[in-house]
């Protein structure tokens, strides 16, 4: 590892002030500044020489962990609050069953005790190329080619990617944010701003190795949840991952329904984890959705719907040893048909305690 500068300050003021005194250096080693707070993504990235930032500003002492009901309904999830505390919390199992069930299906639960809920929507992809400080890679050093692209893509994106950089955002606790419309709140030296969530993280495009639209010297104060009652009873958050004890995403579906007393659906919402750089929300298929009638015929024309602009990486013309990423065409297909089916049910999640819940249909 790298060595660098630390510094551990109590206020939000310092904490600003520490950032702003590191030069910009845009280079593979994101050789500025980072603010550090649960550490379980940066810390990883600096042993593998990923990224070597010339200083950590440690946000640990901030004020920032509260979580506190808003006036008008929604919550505020302050962004030093963990992952785990933040599943727990009864106005969050009461109020946004959806989030609680995605940071559950999320890392393990050491984990989950350590990242922090800022820390959560500024983790990095898990490409494997990308974690090899000693290959090209476009979201190392842009220009240097992506091997994904021709090579190992069984996880990469199906949304939003070109040949520049086709790797995917791994959190599942973002997806549940895209589909609840949360806010995010920043704060520099200069003031503060929020930022809608589908703003908050960026398809690669030409600059692949920038994540977010979040400044260097910005910070992540809170997360807004607007108020969400008509979406607690039928919401699930479905994760198809490749062993069942932890691991990250193949394909994940949140979805939430609002039904209408004769049974169409008043209000509907969709994100997809693990096929884009970013969650990969669809408001056409929400669109389609309201006014028809909840069952299988709706859900699999809303996913069809979704799926219209998926494209696969690799595959034919690979070595077998490089398989690519088609079969997640159809299993997200799947995947949303049967997410819907489940918050229709009134299941949560296909994953942890709530797994025993899944009736046949769905299972
Ligand atoms: Fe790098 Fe993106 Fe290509 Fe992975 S998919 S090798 S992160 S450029």
């Amino acid at each position: 590892m790298n060595p660098f500068d630390y510094s551990s300050p109590t206020s939000i003021d310092e904490a600003l002030a520490d950032i702003a005194v590191r030069p910009r250096i845009e280079d593979r080693s994101g050789g500025t500044a980072k603010f550090i707070a649960g550490g379980t993504n940066l810390i990883d990235l600096m042993k593998e020489r990923v990224m070597r930032p010339q200083a950590l500003v440690d946000i640990n002492r901030l004020p920032l962990a509260d979580i506190v009901a808003q006036p008008g309904g929604g919550l505020s999830l302050g962004a030093l609050a963990r992952n785990a505390d933040t599943a727990q919390h009864p106005l969050v199992r009461e109020q946004y069953p959806l989030l609680r069930a995605a940071i559950l299906a999320g890392a393990s639960p050491q984990i989950r005790n350590m990242a922090s809920n800022g820390g959560n929507l500024l983790q990095r992809t898990r490409c494997y190329y990308f974690y090899d400080a000693g290959v090209p890679c476009n979201k190392h050093t842009p220009g240097s080619g992506c091997p994904a692209a021709t090579g190992l893509a069984r996880q990469h994106a199906i949304f939003g990617a070109d040949e520049r950089c086709i790797a995917t955002h791994p959190s599942d606790m973002c997806v549940a944010l895209a589909a609840l419309e949360a806010v995010v709140h920043v704060r520099s030296r200069t003031g503060t701003r929020a930022i809608a969530f589908d703003d908050f993280h960026r398809l690669p495009g030409e600059r692949p190795d920038i994540d977010t639209t979040l400044a260097d010297d910005e910070l992540i104060t809170h997360i807004e949840l607007p108020a969400a009652a008509q979406f607690s009873r039928h919401c699930t958050y479905l994760k198809i991952r490749e062993r069942a004890s932890y691991a990250f995403a193949m394909v994940s579906v949140a979805a939430a329904i609002d039904l209408a007393d004769d049974g169409t659906i008043r209000d509907a919402r969709l994100a997809l984890g693990a096929v884009a750089h970013k969650p990969w929300r669809n408001r056409q298929a929400e669109q389609m959705l309201v006014g028809r009638p909840a069952h299988a015929a709706s859900f699999a024309e809303a996913a069809d719907l979704v799926m219209a602009d998926a494209r696969a990486w690799g595959g034919p013309g690979l070595p077998d040893s490089l398989p690519g990423n088609g079969f997640k065409i159809p299993l997200a297909r799947r995947a949303i048909a049967r997410a819907l089916e489940m918050a229709l049910a009134g299941v949560v999640s296909n994953t942890g305690e709530d797994a025993a819940q899944l009736p046949e249909a769905v299972q």
